[in-house]
C-alpha cells in the first residue's frame, strides 16, 4: 500500500496532508527517514512512525450510514462477480465491512463500521435492534392477513417474533400495498419470507430505520459518517 494511503488509514490525517507530512521529513518506515512519495509499506509488518510515534491501522473507528442502492452485494465478493456496495465508498481508507446484510435486490440502510464490538451488538439475536423496511407487496392486505403478519408467522423451520405492519398506501387498481414494517430478527431474507407467506410477495423493498437511526437526508447511493450521538446510542 502506498505510504500515504496508509497513513490516511491509520486516521492521523488525509491522504494529501500525509503527503505534506512525508514531504516534510516526519516520516520513518521501520525507523528510516522516507520522503519518497512513491514508498510502499507492508501493512503486515512495517513499523511506521510519524514524529517518532508509531501508527497503526486498528485505532481509528469509522462508522458510515449508506443508502444502499439495488443491485449491490453486501459480501465483499460472490460468485457471479456483482458489485459490492464497498465498491461505493471511495474516499474511505479504513477496512469497513456492513453490519448485518441486505438482499443484492433491497435498498435503503446499511451501516458499514470496523468496529468489531459493534457489529457483534447490533446482530447478536439477543439485542437485535429494531428495523424499519418500507415495502411495496402484491395484492390488498387483509386485517386477518395483517394480525397474523404481527401475531408471528411459521417459515421454514423457525416461528417469526412479534412484528408490526402499517399500510400505508393501496392501489387497487395496480393491485398493490405499499407498508412500513418493523422487525427485530434479522434472518436471510426474513421480510420478503414474511410477506409471502401471507400471500403478498415483495415487489420492492426498502430498509428506512434501524433504531433511532434514520435514512432521511442521504440520496441512494450516498452515504456519511455516523455523528457522534448516534454511534454513542447504537452502543
Ligand atoms: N429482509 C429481507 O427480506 N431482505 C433484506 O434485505 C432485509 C430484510
Amino acid at each position: 500500500m502506498r505510504i500515504n494511503k496508509y497513513i490516511a488509514s491509520c486516521g492521523v490525517a488525509s491522504r494529501r496532508k500525509a503527503e505534506e507530512l512525508i514531504i516534510s521529513g516526519r516520516v520513518t518506515i521501520n525507523g528510516e527517514l522516507i520522503t519518497e512519495l512513491s514508498t510502499t509499506v507492508d501493512e503486515t509488518k512495517d513499523i511506521v512512525e510519524v514524529d517518532g510515534v508509531p501508527i497503526n491501522q486498528e485505532e481509528k473507528k469509522v462508522y458510515i450510514l449508506l443508502n444502499k442502492p439495488e443491485g449491490y452485494i453486501t459480501t465483499v465478493k460472490d460468485q457471479f462477480d456483482r458489485p459490492s456496495v464497498l465498491d461505493i465508498l471511495k474516499d474511505v481508507d479504513e477496512r469497513v465491512y456492513p453490519v448485518g446484510r441486505l438482499d443484492y435486490e433491497t435498498s435503503g440502510l446499511l451501516i458499514l463500521t470496523n468496529d468489531g464490538d459493534l457489529t457483534y451488538k447490533l446482530t447478536h439475536p439477543k439485542h437485535e435492534v429494531e428495523k424499519t423496511y418500507l415495502a411495496m407487496v402484491n395484492g390488498i392486505i387483509t386485517p386477518e392477513e395483517k394480525r397474523r403478519f404481527e401475531n408471528g408467522l411459521q417459515i421454514e423451520d423457525y416461528t417469526t417474533a412479534k412484528a408490526k405492519l402499517k399500510i400505508v398506501k393501496v392501489n387497487e387498481e395496480k393491485n398493490y400495498s405499499v407498508c412500513k414494517i418493523t422487525i427485530h430478527e434479522g434472518r436471510n431474507r426474513q421480510v420478503r419470507k414474511m410477506c409471502k407467506a401471507i400471500n403478498h410477495p415483495v415487489r420492492n423493498l426498502r430498509r428506512i430505520q434501524m433504531g433511532r437511526i434514520n435514512i432521511r437526508g442521504l440520496e441512494v447511493g450516498e452515504y456519511r459518517n455516523l455523528t457522534d450521538e448516534e454511534v454513542a446510542y447504537l452502543k
